[in-house]
């Protein structure tokens, strides 16, 4: 890694102090390795040539959002305590969601997450928000579960320019692991919806699907 490289990363993490747990991470998991391969060490040590210990910069605005239009989910995740709650299911009007977005573009934020913990598309009147959003020229991303293939489509014919970013939580690569983890969700509905995506998708030219 030239010396340009490192201070660039460097400085990345001064920006985004998380990457410096995944910096941490991969360093751990190239020592698992012992040193045996070649290829391992030269990465490790470029690794280790990597200043992660500047103080994170305070940046002069907050870089993203997030907005919780819902709590309420329609499954039961053995990892999430979102039924231990005891906040009550509800729904967040739209007058609110628009104040939130004026707020948000006196800050200079373009763009949330319509997501914290709950279920976006339990929200049936989407469309609404998406509208407001759109009026104010303002990107939506939304994370889902993956059990709502068909609101999918229609959302984003509607809003091609406010909602084209969709993250879908899975957390299990069979039937059998999916429906154990992601409790009273069908597997069937996550093919249905990376169906709808990769159809949406078809033919575009800089279209991806990222896994992580
Ligand atoms: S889908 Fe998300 S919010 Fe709902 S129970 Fe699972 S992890 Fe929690």
């Amino acid at each position: 890694m030239n010396v340009s490289l490192r201070q660039s990363v460097s400085h990345q993490i001064r920006k985004y102090p998380y990457l410096r747990y995944i910096l941490k991470t991969a360093k751990r998991k190239l020592d698992e390795k012992k040193y045996g391969d070649l290829y391992y060490r030269n990465t490790l040590q470029e690794l280790n040539d990597i200043n992660i210990d500047l103080i994170p910069r305070k940046l002069k605005r907050p870089q993203g959002s997030l907005i919780e239009i819902t709590n309420a989910c329609n499954l039961n995740c053995l990892m999430c305590n979102t039924k231990l709650s005891t906040r009550p299911a509800s729904l967040m009007l739209p007058e609110v969601f628009e104040r939130i977005i004026k707020q948000l573009k006196v800050s200079g934020i373009n763009t949330a997450g319509l997501h914290t913990v709950g279920e976006t598309f339990v929200y049936k009147d989407l469309d609404i928000l998406l509208g407001i959003a759109e009026k104010h020229n303002f990107r939506v991303w939304i994370s889902t579960n993956a059990q709502f293939p068909e609101c999918i489509e229609p959302l984003f014919r509607k809003f091609p320019k406010t909602f084209n970013d969709l993250r879908i939580s899975i957390d299990g690569a069979t039937r059998k692991t999916f429906e154990e983890i992601r409790v009273g969700g069908s597997f069937d509905k996550v093919i249905e919806t990376l169906d709808v995506v990769k159809k949406l998708n078809e033919g575009k030219k800089f279209f991806k699907i990222d896994v992580s």
